[in-house]
């Protein structure tokens, strides 16, 4: 079997022509979506994830504002920044880019913004409301825009066994959740995997659709997947490359060549589940700005 290569840069893009008409209709009632992203300190991924996602706002008609602050501010300007921005009518979605530095406790800064504009989803109101199911909920943005990709590429997870590689807050366990609820994109047996998993090929070898979010690069080998399993490889991995200019390259947690030939559908790295992410923050704030009214 050869896989189908799942396109998420085409489905993104799809995805954000149909929200720039959402834009256009919020424009009109004079709700123009806003996303404010907090940087702190000039790490070089973060600022090009950062610059990323104004581009998308702007392209999809949004308001886009970036705030840049130096890596030794203090942690009282950021919350203070913070106030500001819960208070500020034109913003609608507040992204505070961790990591953050030392001097700031990054669990303080999480709790400060309003859940009303934690498009991120990592205020503990939105991680309660994701885990009852309730639609008001801020869903993190690469899981969500996994149940997407599921949702438009038509792979059904009704009655499948999803096995899900990786527990962390951001991508693991709002994953799983999302899996299991009664939804579109939902009801499917769910299995979470980790490091202190037994028997890891034995249970990734009984999955019906395959999530890999563990940063460990290649670490998903054919012989840990069954025969026309779907795979989606949420990993970025920097591994090194003297043939690339930059040194290195970028590589899944999936071996994307052998795994291809046993799976049905598979996303690869880049170009797979990557752009989705940068969508569905935009959809977020779309969905606050719905909700602020
Ligand atoms: P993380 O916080 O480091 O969590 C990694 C998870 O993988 C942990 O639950 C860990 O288990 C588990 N794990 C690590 N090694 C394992 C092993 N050998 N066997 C089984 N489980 C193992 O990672 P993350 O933030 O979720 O990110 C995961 C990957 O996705 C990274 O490569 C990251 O760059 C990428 N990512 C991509 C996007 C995107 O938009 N495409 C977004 C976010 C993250 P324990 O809990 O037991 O330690």
């Amino acid at each position: 079997m050869t896989a189908r290569i799942i396109d998420g840069t085409a489905l993104a893009k799809g995805l954000r022509a149909e929200l720039a008409l959402d834009v256009r209709r919020l424009t009109a009632l004079g709700r123009r979506p806003g996303l404010a992203a907090v940087l702190v300190g000039d790490d070089p991924a973060s600022q090009s994830y950062v610059r990323s996602k104004g581009r998308a706002c702007e392209e999809a008609g949004m308001l886009s504002r970036t705030v840049l602050l130096p890596a030794t501010t203090p942690e009282v300007e950021l919350l203070a920044l913070i106030d500001q921005l819960n208070v500020d009518p034109e913003i609608h979605g507040i992204l505070v880019q961790l990591p953050l530095p030392r001097q700031i406790d990054t669990e303080r800064v999480l709790l400060r913004v309003s859940p009303m504009k934690d498009v991120d989803g990592f205020h503990p109101i939105n991680v309660g409301r994701l885990v009852l199911g309730d639609p008001k909920a801020f869903r993190p943005a690469t899981p969500w825009g996994i149940i997407q990709m599921l949702l438009r590429e038509g792979i059904e997870t009704k009655g499948a066994h999803a096995v899900v590689l990786g527990r962390s807050t951001i991508v693991g366990r709002p994953l799983a959740n999302l899996l299991m609820q009664d939804a579109p994109g939902g009801n499917a047996t769910v299995t979470v995997c980790h490091s202190k998993t037994r028997d890891l090929p034995g249970v990734t070898r009984t999955a019906d659709i395959l999530i890999a979010a563990i940063g460990r690069p290649e670490f998903v080998t054919r012989e840990m997947v069954k025969p026309g399993a779907v795979v989606l490889d949420v990993g970025i991995n920097r591994v090194d490359d003297p043939s690339k200019p930059k040194g290195y390259r970028l590589t899944g947690d999936v071996a994307f060549g052998p795994v291809s030939e046993v799976a049905s559908a598979i996303t690869p790295v880049p170009g797979g589940v990557g752009p989705m992410t940068i969508a569905m923050v935009l959809k977020n704030t779309i969905q606050a700005a719905e909700m602020l009214g």
